[in-house]
């Protein structure tokens, strides 16, 4: 019989997901002998065999690999018999300098599910039960590669029945590196706000501590709750009292809390579940999606998520539970749990037990903890699905757990790179080779917390993926936190490569779509609030013509004036009045836009007359703030793209309503440097419409009809001049799903391809991925 020999070596992510077991397992099963082990770089194996087995193996490694592996790459060469006696799974080595893909952390597996809710099982209500195919994975990593001893599991000494488990080959927890149970892994405690113990204790299991958090949330208490990536404040979703205190807490009066359901049919009792939507909830991944809510519904009767969960919303976004500690108080609670993230209105999430006692002390009744370490802060990820297609199109709107850190395949390779990313919603990303290490979202750059967790969670990816920056990539704002972090860790050696901010959102969306170099120019269709522009002026609504070595702007939204510049954001009445002021005269301002600031008017004038704190701007943002403010919606912001979120969801309710709505009218006119889009026949058309007292959501969905026709004939005017038949769409703007459902349909109508967001987000969180790849590619972006 003949015998030859392979050495594979394999990259991707095969570490922490049952990928050493399941080569041990296939060659057991096709008669191989040799070794596999795991290394800084990936995995290796040797085996031999006879011919036809050793084919059947290659083929199996991808075709039968375990469900959270990916592989990257796999490479098979010949080489000399080795007389090997059996097959073993041999230590783990460190290679310096290599680096490879670590896992995001997986919800609960069925199996595992299964045990926790069995009471013959030995893991019975166990918050910790995890295998190979599910539980925390780049949380509690600190180092590669992946063995126990590397992670905050190294405290936890095996039982002997874990051990067991852990050394048997057939069992689903063999190498399963965070294994643990009741006997010998961590616990969790109650505690209240002072850290005082309620129930339980660090030594031991006790199941009466689940049940008192269950009693708290009944009684309408909220509860900080130690989960994966950090703490989420909880409390009942149907307990009016319970949601508006934790509103006043958290002070954030209006933005919509996530909840929390037992199951896939509860998220349907109270929103409609698409099979895209159902696919997301249920993923290993499990995110947070945006539904929409069915009013009114209830589970258990008289049982309903309140008004305060999601105040003026037609949507409400969903979740499952992700770990068996979410598993079991769901099904204990027997009704939704609001689930947010446990921090103070834009502050990081809270991480470790002192630290949620000293920053949510203030915030939440009690404290369910846990003596687990967390090694990064993680957030919920958000993803939403567009009604475009048979299918739809799912979209990340924000990428964290689940997702990072594994990376975006590049269309081409760069040189080691970090991108500092933008100061609201930020990411940063670290690029190698044809990896873009997008980081998990950190948050608006106002507040030291942020730029510690920004500097920390650095430190761990440069470390982790053995990536040693050569270059730097930044926005182009000079204010920007994120702008002097970039500069001062530059020093005079690395090259700062600085990206307008728009030409970073459509590079995103070219790399996010595998758009490679070679594929040509595109029209990027960038709308979103806030960008510095190479003429100083705020842009936000820019039609750029280009790909990776830069873009020249095509088109774009008239300046108009911004009456106290980044503050007027906060005051959609203000932006209001300025346009209309500007465009139509003080008489066209409708006087009730001044009732929060009653005899301003005059000042108010002067301050944009005089162009004192006005910057102009072309912001597509500021747009829908004006429109929300104009049309009653929305006069004062309480949160990030409030107004423009409010007039879609008014919109949206109109939607069945009108068949066929007509734009509004708007004016395009050559400007010189580019095609220029007039903004007055568009209000004053908006303004009497409100005259004819026509119902405000009959306006509000044909205003976005209106955005509709404006990309599409704007793309057509530059499709006139350049022949350019492929438009992308980035920026915060389309965040709007109706604004989306309306636009492509008219592109495609005219012969474009359309290149949506399908990996990170088409808002700010996206924007360090454009930098990176502009910077990597040699682009310096041209000062059109
Ligand atoms: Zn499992
Ligand atoms: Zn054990």
């Amino acid at each position: 019989m003949t015998v030859q020999a392979l050495h594979v070596s394999i990259s991707g992510v095969v570490q922490g997901v049952g990928f050493r077991p399941f080569v041990y397992n296939l060659a057991l099963r096709l008669g191989l002998r040799g070794w596999v082990l795991n290394h800084s770089g990936g995995v290796d194996l040797e085996v031999e065999g006879p011919p036809e087995a050793l084919d059947a193996f290659v083929a199996a490694l991808s075709a039968e690999a375990p469900p959270l592996a990916q592989i990257e790459a796999l490479a098979a060469r010949a080489m000399p018999t080795q007389d090997f006696t059996g097959f073993e799974i041999r230590q783990s080595e460190r290679q310096e300098g290599r680096y490879q893909l670590i896992s995001p952390d997986v919800a609960t597996c069925p199996d595992c599910l299964r045990e926790v809710l069995d009471p013959a099982d030995r893991r019975y209500h166990y918050p910790f039960t995890n295998c190979t195919n599910c539980g925390p994975r780049f949380t509690i990593i600190a180092d590669i590669p992946y063995d126990r001893p590397n992670t905050t599991m190294r405290v936890f000494p095996l039982c002997p029945e874990c051990q067991r488990e852990y050394d048997d080959p057939s069992n689903r927890r063999f190498h399963a590196q965070p294994n643990a149970c009741p006997a010998c892994g961590p616990h969790v405690w109650l505690a209240d706000a002072a850290g005082r113990p309620l129930a339980g204790a660090v030594q031991h299991a006790d199941p009466a501590v689940l049940e008192r958090a269950r009693d708290l949330l009944l009684s309408g208490r909220i509860v900080a709750i130690k989960g994966l990536g950090g703490f989420l404040l909880a409390c009942d979703a149907t307990n009016a009292e319970a949601v508006r205190t934790l509103r006043e807490r958290k002070r954030r009066p209006h933005k919509p809390f996530a909840i929390m359901v037992a199951t896939l049919e509860e998220a349907n009792a109270y929103c409609r579940v698409s099979p895209a939507e159902e696919a997301l909830l249920t993923s290993p991944q499990a995110p947070i999606v945006l539904l929409e809510r069915r009013p009114g519904s209830a589970v258990v009767p008289g049982l309903t998520v309140v008004d305060g969960v999601a105040p003026n919303a037609h949507t409400l976004g969903v979740m499952l539970p992700y770990t068996p500690l979410h598993h079991i108080l769901l099904r204990d609670v027997g009704r939704p749990l609001v689930m947010t993230s446990g921090n103070l209105t834009e502050e990081p999430i809270a991480m470790e037990n002192d630290e949620a006692l000293r920053r949510l002390g203030p915030l939440a009744d009690a404290f369910l903890l846990h003596n687990r370490g967390i090694y990064s802060r993680y957030d919920d990820s958000v993803w939403q699905v567009v009604g475009l297609g048979a299918d739809g199109v799912a979209q990340p709107v924000r990428r964290a757990r689940g997702y990072t850190p594994f990376p975006i395949r590049l269309p081409f390779a760069v040189r080691p790179i970090l991108a500092a990313g933008p100061d609201l919603k930020n990411t940063f990303c670290l690029a190698r080779d044809e990896y873009a290490f997008v980081s998990q979202h950190i948050g608006d750059m106002e507040n030291l917390e942020t730029l510690e967790y920004l500097e920390a969670t650095l430190a761990l990816y440069r470390h982790l993926f053995r990536l040693e920056p050569e270059e730097m990539a930044c926005d182009l704002h000079p204010d920007y936190a994120t702008t002097r972090f970039a500069l001062d860790r530059a020093g005079q050696d690395k090259a700062v490569v600085r990206v307008q901010h728009h030409q970073a959102h459509i590079a995103a969306c070219l790399a996010d779509n595998g758009w490679a170099p070679g594929d040509g120019a595109v029209i990027g269709v960038a709308l979103d609030g806030t960008g510095y522009g190479h003429d100083g002026a705020i842009w936000g609504g820019e039609w750029l013509v280009g790909d990776y070595t830069g873009f020249r702007r095509a088109a774009r939204l008239e300046y108009l004036p911004l009456p106290g510049g980044d503050a007027a954001i906060r005051h959609p009445w203000r932006i209001a009045a300025g346009y209309v002021y500007s465009l139509l005269g003080p008489d066209a301002v409708p006087p009730w836009l001044f009732h929060s600031s009653p005899g301003a008017e005059s000042a108010f004038y002067r301050q944009i007359d005089r162009q004192i704190n006005t910057p102009p701007t072309s912001s597509m943002g500021r747009l829908f703030d004006a429109v929300s403010a104009l049309l009653g919606i929305c006069h004062t912001a309480t949160y990030e793209a409030q107004a423009a979120i409010e007039l879609e969801q008014a919109a949206t309710g109109a939607r069945d309503l009108i068949s066929r709505a007509a734009p509004y009218p708007f004016g395009l006119e050559e400007a010189g440097d580019g095609l220029m889009v007039r903004l007055e026949p568009l209000l004053a058309a908006l303004l009497e419409e409100m005259q004819r007292e026509t119902p405000v959501p009959e306006i509000a969905h044909r205003f976005h009809v209106t955005v509709a026709q404006m990309i599409e004939q704007v793309c057509r005017q530059i499709r006139e001049q350049t022949g350019i038949q492929t438009v992308a769409l980035s920026g915060g703007c389309f965040q709007n799903r109706l604004l989306l459902e309306l636009a492509v349909p008219l592109l495609e109508q005219a012969g474009f391809r359309v290149l949506l967001h399908r990996q990170v987000p088409c808002n700010d969180g996206g924007v360090s991925l454009g930098q990176a790849v502009m910077a990597g590619f040699g682009g310096q972006g041209r000062n059109d």
